[in-house]
């Protein structure tokens, strides 16, 4: 059986897992990452619209600070999350776009003077100071008072993965590619890290650690229809269950996102909306603004998505043999806008529906989308329940989100949360508590296996009860 040591072992290479790596490594921390792809083609890739940070560079940004950021997550969350995990969240947010700037992200920039923009189905004009030239731009998204989405056109989360990943490269991190784990090692409420599983091989390790983070994403693929990728089957947190010792908290806040492509899933971004698009019914009737008149096609994602299904149920959907749909109408934004900032959008319309979205209505109805659930940690992302295991990203319950996750706070969320839960580990690892006393008997007997490997993963119980 192998044994791999380490200081820190990071369950998952996205952009939670790696910018946590990176903060811990940089505090001269030994880290391994495992992930079950290349880090890079993690499920952050898929992150279109934007990242939430309250910059107030552009004219719709201005007045904007972390106040208004925090008033708007805690209303967004339904009152429901941790306000002192929103508070660290909105004060860090901006420090963190700045910081994924500085590692090379491209993000789009203000223009100084008039630019026009689609509004309420209207195209009206703004326009931009001329001190603002050059700073990062913001664009729309639902439930905020002010536009506070930084982005890179609609390949956001591509070029954050990137960025932070590269920098993993650099600090010397080593990811474990095609590794899975399986079950984490504990005793006497102690985490030394996990037994994982070489998809290639078959082969079971032991991979013994001071202090373990789960950063392995949300749960999505448990639903029939979802915008998440495949390899988003919630593992993390099913092996934390497993220990029998740590909650798991807010598991029935599941949010369905509005606009994925009917019937495949497949996520076309808030940012549609967010730059004017609108949501039409079968008659091509604008139906948001009957239901809720202030924000319209820009309510938060929960109450649009509630809507939707409503004004389905009434009998206003388009009926097809797949089922019923309703449509988003983004030919009002201009081929020219479509083909610069929703370019990923277009070719998802054109490759899964065969559609130009600048002449042609895009068949959309809501889908499972995000996890707000998960690992429950408290406000430093320690586990409950568990000393020396960590968790961060959509695989935790920081409690950021509460019952409603804003759009654009959850890539804020893995970076910012990457930031302050790497740092947390380092002070762990540093204390005299992150120092480790695990017997080889009780790795040895974790990983047994003709056992554990044949079982299914979600069947593997806490492995302490495999000792022999
Ligand atoms: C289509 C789409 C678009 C989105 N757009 C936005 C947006 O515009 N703005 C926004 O804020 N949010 C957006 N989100 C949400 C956001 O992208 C995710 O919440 C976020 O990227 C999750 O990052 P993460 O690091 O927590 O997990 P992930 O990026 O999902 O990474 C999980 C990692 O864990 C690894 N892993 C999983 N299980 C195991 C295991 N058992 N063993 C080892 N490794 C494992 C995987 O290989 C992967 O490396 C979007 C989500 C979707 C689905």
């Amino acid at each position: 059986m192998r044994i791999v040591h380490t200081d820190l072992l990071v369950i998952g290479g996205g952009l939670a897992g790696l910018r946590a790596a990176v903060g811990a490594r940089r505090r001269g921390h030994e880290v391994i990452i495992l992930s079950l792809v290349p880090a890079k083609r993690s499920h952050s890739a898929a992150a279109q619209g934007g990242m939430q940070a309250s910059l107030a560079n552009t004219a719709k940004g201005e007045g904007d600070n972390e106040d208004v950021h925090f008033e708007d997550t805690v209303r967004g969350s339904d009152w429901g999350c941790d306000q002192e995990v929103a508070r660290l969240f909105v004060h860090t947010a901006p420090q963190a776009v700045r910081e994924l700037a500085n590692w090379g992200v491209p993000w789009n920039r203000v223009r100084a003077g008039a630019r026009e923009v689609v509004m309420d189905g209207q195209r009206v004009s703004l326009s931009e100071r001329a001190e603002a030239h050059g700073l990062i731009a913001a664009r729309d998204f639902g439930g905020t008072k002010k536009w506070r989405t930084c982005y890179v056109s609609d390949g956001t989360g591509h070029a954050m993965l990137y960025a932070v990943s590269d920098q993993a490269v650099a600090a010397g991190i080593p990811v474990h590619e095609r590794m899975e784990a399986i079950a984490l090692i504990h005793e006497g409420g102690r985490c030394h890290g996990a037994v994982v599983r070489n998809l290639v091989t078959g082969e079971l390790s032991a991979y013994v650690a001071r202090a373990t983070c789960v950063a392995t994403g949300g749960f999505g693929r448990i639903y029939r229809v979802s915008s998440n990728a495949l390899i988003n089957e919630g593992i993390g947190a099913a092996i934390a269950l497993e220990t029998g010792v740590v909650p798991l908290g807010n598991m029935e806040a599941v949010q369905f996102h509005p606009t994925t492509i009917f019937p495949a899933g497949i996520l076309v971004t808030e940012g549609c909306r967010g730059d004017g698009g609108l949501l039409r019914d079968a008659r091509g009737h604008r139906f948001m603004p009957d239901y809720e008149p202030e924000k319209k096609e820009l309510a938060s994602r929960d109450v649009v998505s509630r809507r939707m299904e409503e004004h389905i149920r009434a009998g206003h959907g388009v009926k097809t043999r797949f089922g019923e749909h309703l449509w988003l109408d983004i030919t009002l934004l201009g081929a020219a806008h479509i083909d610069a900032r929703l370019r990923e959008v277009k070719e998802i319309c054109q490759h899964f529906l065969g559609i130009d979205p600048s002449r042609e209505l895009i068949p959309v109805r809501p889908a499972q989308h995000y996890s707000m659930g998960g690992i429950r940690t408290d406000v430093r992302g320690e586990a409950v329940g568990l000393r020396g295991l960590f968790a961060c990203g959509e695989a935790a319950c920081w409690d950021l989100h509460g019952f409603n996750r804003l759009g654009g706070n959850s890539v804020a969320e893995t970076v910012v949360a990457g930031m302050i839960v790497g740092e947390n580990i380092a002070d762990f690892l540093a204390s005299p508590e992150g120092d480790l006393q695990v017997s080889t008997a009780l790795v040895r007997g974790c990983v047994v296996p003709n056992r554990l490997a044949s079982m299914p993963c979600c069947q593997v119980r806490a492995v302490s009860v495999l000792r022999p």
